[in-house]
């Protein structure tokens, strides 16, 4: 098996009553380790098994037609839920630091202004997909969403920032047993499990992280 689920850092139970465990659980153990389990299937005994989740995601054109699909559905699942749950957990009192909260002030205005386009862009994806923070290779804030599992390192996209900083699951599953249609309350309610540590840490790579070219739409 070359793709492996990532550990949890949490108990199932750890985002209550924001995201329920059974959700959680559902989330985890069902959906992100199918997503896995077709990833391994799709490059199973070609090249392309040995290259990390990345490596994949931003060369999706060197890849041969029969596995590519595959590979930008369920390896952009493998990718996007691996970063989701790392950039949850249970509440803390820790917000951006200094430099991203002053980022985001000049970018959008207000931590608030910020909220609100990305619930904006959360809040219109149509269908299944997901929302976005990213930063540009200048250092740049964008927010902007995808469907299905694409996510800002699939280079084809070209249309946000290809260092994602914070990242929000929009299917169905991800909130239907507790909040059924109501998504645009998921997505407020979903601030409260945001951990900040890790998204401070992962602004604080961004730049040196980031390569390839990209850029903020
Ligand atoms: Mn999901």
């Amino acid at each position: 098996m070359t793709f492996e689920l990532p550990t949890l850092r949490y108990e199932f139970d750890a985002l209550e009553p924001h995201i329920d465990a059974r959700t959680m659980e559902i989330h985890y153990t069902k959906h992100h380790a199918g997503y896995v389990a077709k990833l391994n299937a799709a490059v199973d005994g070609t090249e392309w098994a040995d290259k990390t989740t990345e490596e994949l995601l931003k060369n999706l054109s060197d890849l041969p037609e029969s596995i590519r699909t595959a590979v930008r559905n369920n390896g952009g699942g493998h990718w996007n839920h691996s970063l989701f749950w790392s950039v949850m957990g249970p509440s803390e009192d820790v917000g951006p630091n200094e430099e991203l909260a002053e980022k985001i002030n000049t970018t959008f205005g207000s931590f608030d202004a910020m909220k609100e386009k990305f619930a904006q862009a959360a809040g219109t994806r149509f269908g299944s997909g997901w929302a976005w923070l990213t930063v540009s290779e200048q250092g740049e804030l964008c927010i902007c969403s995808t469907a299905n599992q694409d996510n800002p390192l699939m280079a084809d996209l070209d249309m946000c920032g290809c260092t994602p900083l914070l990242a929000l699951d929009v299917w169905e599953h991800a909130y239907y047993l507790h909040y059924q249609n109501r998504r645009p309350e998921y997505v407020s309610a979903w601030w409260n499990v945001v951990n900040w540590t890790a998204v401070n840490a992962l602004w604080t790579n961004a730049c040196s992280a980031s390569s390839g070219s990209c850029g903020c739409s």
